[in-house]
């Protein structure tokens, strides 16, 4: 069997890839990934005590885009949520982002959304060049909260000082005067109904697309035919680590299951200054289940270990820069999804890159490249018992392939 493209990273940019060139092209796609799941990232799974948890940490889905939105829309129903984060400062569980809220409860205050500006400016030490995210906060909010919420933080989730952070790690987190104590301000903002892995089952869910895990593309580049490659792993792995490796934060993920049906008030509560965990989530949050037990998930962050946040440095820039160009050489291999451009994507991001690159591919209009269905699914989308059997077998008889051909 030749296949039209090999498609390393079973993630969200590679399956939506293999959705659009399988459905959208008619295209033979062959998908390999090194772990035993689909999803990447983003999969969930029931845990011993049946509770749906999200195996790398908390997967929130939220966009402005309406074109992914609706894109996404083809695989799953939603369960809509706003999700809401407490920190535990000063022993309170405070909201965070910082809101009217937050300065009321932690100096037992009473102030109103124009007294809380005000007193933001009266704290604020604006910094002439804001170059580091210290001076980012620090020049909005002042040094006290900036200790009290955000520098134990990223010193724990990135092994290194605001100071010597790029300003753009903390310019996105919003600071309000108002009572909003939604962690995103988006259009969209919901978790699919059944989950991450249901979702990647039915974007996956076509005769074009064969699935082949627990294999590194490696192992098979030269023995199953195909005429071009799309590769989402890491990039400097790609290239053997030639000038050296890209620098990522790790994290340990350390699950607990209790038996009360709810521990948190929200879904994730932030410790910045206790505790060696930056964070803790509570999943029937996120995903609405009704049971007796809960599931939280504790988070360890790690200078070692799987690659999940580029660290932002100029120096770290200036290395995948290196790396880029090696990439640009390659007009063979197309480079696609958070590890392959070495850049902390949101799911919304990936899925919208993706789209990008699949309409580059056949020179089309994203919007119109996106709709296309020359291959159309089986309707109802939402994958069957029966396709599911279809899809395992494929799965199981490429990887007796692949073994069998490993080992000839
Ligand atoms: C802790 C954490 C929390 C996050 N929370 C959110 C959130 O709340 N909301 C949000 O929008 N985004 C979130 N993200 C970001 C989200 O995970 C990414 O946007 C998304 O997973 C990127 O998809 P991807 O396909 O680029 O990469 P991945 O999901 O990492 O997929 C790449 C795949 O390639 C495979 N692979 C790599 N090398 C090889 C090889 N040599 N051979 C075969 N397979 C290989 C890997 O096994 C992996 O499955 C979070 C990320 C992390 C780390």
């Amino acid at each position: 069997m030749k296949f039209d493209y090999l498609i390393v990273g079973a993630g969200f940019a590679g399956s939506v890839l293999a959705e659009r060139l399988a459905r959208g092209s008619g295209k033979k796609v062959l998908l390999v990934d090194r772990r035993s799941h689909i999803g990447g990232n983003a999969y969930d799974h029931y845990d011993d005590a049946g509770i749906l948890v999200h195996k790398y940490g908390p997967h929130i889905f939220h966009t402005n885009s309406r074109e992914v939105f609706e894109y996404l829309s083809n695989f799953t129903r939603w369960r809509q949520y706003e999700h809401r984060v407490r920190a535990s400062v000063d022993g309170q569980l405070v909201p965070i982002p910082i809101n009217l809220d937050t300065i009321n409860q932690l100096y037992g205050l009473k102030l109103t959304s124009m007294e809380v500006e005000k007193f933001f400016e009266s704290v604020a030490e604006p910094r002439e060049h804001v170059r580091t995210s210290e001076d980012v906060v620090v020049g909005r909010v002042g040094r006290e909260l900036y200790e009290k919420f955000f520098r134990g933080y990223t010193r724990k989730q990135w092994g290194l000082d605001p100071s010597q952070l790029d300003a753009m790690v903390t310019a996105r987190v919003p600071v309000r005067t108002n009572r909003d104590d939604r962690y995103f301000g988006d259009t969209y903002q919901a978790m699919p109904l059944r989950g991450y892995t249901r979702l990647f089952e039915n974007m996956l869910d076509h005769d074009n697309v064969k699935i082949l895990l627990n294999t590194d593309y490696r192992e098979i580049l030269d023995v199953i035919p195909h005429d071009k490659m799309i590769y989402t792993g890491p990039v400097d792995e790609f290239f053997d680590y030639r000038y050296g490796k890209l620098p990522y934060r790790s994290l340990k993920f350390e699950f607990e299951t209790v038996n009360e049906a709810r521990v948190q008030p929200v879904a994730v509560v932030n410790y910045p200054n206790e505790h060696l965990y930056t964070r803790v989530t509570e999943f029937k949050h996120l995903t609405g289940q009704e049971h007796p037990k809960s599931s939280l998930v504790y988070e360890y962050p790690l200078s070692e270990g799987d690659p999940y946040y580029p660290v932002p440095r100029p120096e770290n820039n200036e290395l995948y820069k290196k790396y880029q160009a090696l990439a640009e050489e390659r007009s063979d291999v197309l480079f696609v999804g958070r590890l392959a451009t070495y850049k902390y994507y949101n799911m919304d991001q990936v899925v919208a890159q993706a789209l990008s690159v699949y309409a580059r591919i056949v020179g089309q209009k994203r919007a119109e490249a996106t709709r296309a269905q020359a291959v159309p699914a089986p309707r109802p989308v939402l994958a069957s018992p029966a396709s599911k059997r279809r899809r395992a077998a494929v799965t199981v008889s490429l990887t007796e392939t692949a073994v069998a051909l490993k080992g000839a």
